[in-house]
C-alpha cells in the first residue's frame, strides 16, 4: 500500500500517518519525491478497511494498493532512479561503473598488482573474493580475513572503493569492517537470514541474481534488504541456468531493461560468470553497456592460467585495458558513458 501525501503536507501530518501505520503493525518507508512525499506501508495488511482509514487522514492525497509482490524495490514507490555514492563513485543515474579485480584474492602482492593495473586502466571499484562459495569443497575457498586485509591494502594503494562477498549472516560485521559494498552471491540470493542481516548493515549491498531465479524472485530478495531499512541495494545479473552448455550460464541481457522498467535500483552486469569464457567478456560487456547497465563486474588476473579460481573467464591486465578503451567508444556511441573515478584515485604509478 502506498500513501501519497498532498503537495505541501506538513512533517506533522507525515508523522501522524507513520504513527497510525505503527498501530496497525505496519512499517512506513518514506520516499521524499520531488513534488510530494510517498509512504510505502509494508507488513501484513489484515484488515482491508485500513486503506480507507488511512485515506481519511489529514494531509493524505490518496492511497494506492500495489499489486506487485515487491513494494519498496518497485517504481511505484520511487520514480527517480536510486543513485548510490560509494566513496565518491556514483552508481546509477546514467553512467556505468566498472568493478574489476581477481575472482579470489590469492596474496597481498597479487591483489595490489591487479588493483593498480585495473585502476590505471580506468576501473572505478575493486573486486576480490576472500570468502569463496565453491561448487567442490576441495577447491580453493579463499583466504578469509587475511584476504580482506589485502583488499583494504589495495584500496589504500589505489584510492578505489572495494566490493567483496559475504556468505554468512555471522560474518556480516567482519566483512563490513573492510568492504565498501557487500556482495551477496548467486547461491545465497534466497538466504533470507543473510538478507535480513545485510539489510541492517550500514553498507551498500550488491545482490546477485540466483542461478535459477525469476526477476520477481530476485526483486523480492532485494525487498528483504530494503524492508530492514537499507536503501542502498544494487542488483547484478550474472547469468542463469539454461539448457545451453556452450556457455557456463546464459547472461540474460533482457533482464537489464526489464529490471530498469520495474525497479528504481541500479543494475550491474557480470559477463564473466555469465558466460564462463574470457573471450566472451568483451562482447557481452559492450552489449551490457548498450542495453543500459549501470555497472559491470569483470574478473581480471595477471596470469589467468595460474588463477586459483575462475581463470578461464578472467581477463589479462592487457585485455582489461583494451576492454576499457572499447567501452569508452561504446559509451559515446550509445550516450551512456563510463562514470568518473573517485578524485583521490592513485592511477599514475
Ligand atoms: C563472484 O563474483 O566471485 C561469484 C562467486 O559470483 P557468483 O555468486 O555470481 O557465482
Ligand atoms: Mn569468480
Amino acid at each position: 500500500m502506498l500513501i501519497v501525501m498532498r503537495m505541501g503536507a506538513t512533517d506533522e501530518q507525515v508523522r501522524g500517518v507513520l504513527a497510525r501505520l505503527k498501530e496497525f503493525d505496519l512499517d512506513g518507508h518514506l520516499s521524499p519525491g520531488k513534488e510530494r512525499v510517498v509512504i510505502g506501508a509494508v507488513g501484513v495488511i489484515g484488515d482491508p478497511d485500513i486503506r480507507h482509514q488511512m485515506g481519511r487522514m489529514s494531509g493524505v492525497e490518496e492511497v494506492i494498493a500495489i499489486s506487485r509482490p515487491y513494494k519498496l524495490t518497485g517504481r511505484e514507490f520511487q520514480k527517480e532512479e536510486t543513485i548510490i555514492d560509494v566513496g565518491g563513485v556514483r552508481i546509477g543515474g546514467g553512467t556505468m561503473v566498472v568493478m574489476a579485480g581477481p575472482c579470489s584474492i590469492e596474496s597481498e602482492e597479487h591483489m595490489v598488482t591487479t588493483a593498480k593495473a585495473v585502476a590505471a586502466s580506468g576501473a572505478q571499484i575493486l573486486r576480490g573474493g576472500a570468502f569463496k562459495p565453491r561448487t567442490s569443497p576441495y577447491a580453493f575457498r579463499g583466504l578469509g580475513e587475511e584476504g580482506l586485509q589485502h583488499l583494504a591494502t589495495a584500496r589504500e594503494e589505489t584510492g578505489l572503493p572495494v566490493i567483496t562477498e559475504v556468505m554468512e549472516a555471522r560474518d556480516v560485521d567482519l566483512v563490513a569492517r573492510y568492504a565498501d559494498i557487500l556482495q551477496i552471491g548467486t547461491r545465497n540470493m534466497q538466504n533470507f537470514m543473510l538478507l535480513d542481516e545485510v539489510g541492517l548493515a550500514r553498507k551498500p549491498v550488491m545482490l546477485k541474481r540466483g542461478l535459477s531465479a525469476t526477476i520477481d524472485e530476485w526483486l523480492l530478495a532485494a525487498e528483504y534488504i530494503m524492508a530492514k531499512g537499507n536503501r542502498d541495494v544494487i542488483l547484478c545479473e550474472r547469468g542463469i541456468r539454461t539448457f545451453e552448455t556452450a556457455t557456463r550460464n546464459t547472461l540474460d541481457l533482457s533482464a537489464i531493461p526489464v529490471v530498469k522498467r520495474l525497479s528504481h535500483l541500479p543494475i550491474v552486469s557480470d559477463p564473466a560468470h555469465g558466460t564462463g569464457h574470457w573471450y566472451l567478456v568483451e562482447p557481452m560487456a559492450r552489449a551490457s553497456m548498450a542495453v543500459g547497465a549501470d555497472g559491470l563486474m569483470v574478473e581480471v588476473h595477471p596470469n589467468p592460467d595460474h588463477a586459483l579460481s575462475d581463470g578461464p573467464q578472467s581477463l589479462t591486465l592487457e585485455n582489461f585495458d583494451s576492454l576499457m578503451k572499447s567501452l569508452e567508444r561504446v559509451g559515446e556511441a550509445v550516450g551512456h558513458p563510463l562514470a568518473a573515478q573517485p578524485q583521490m584515485a592513485a592511477v599514475g604509478d
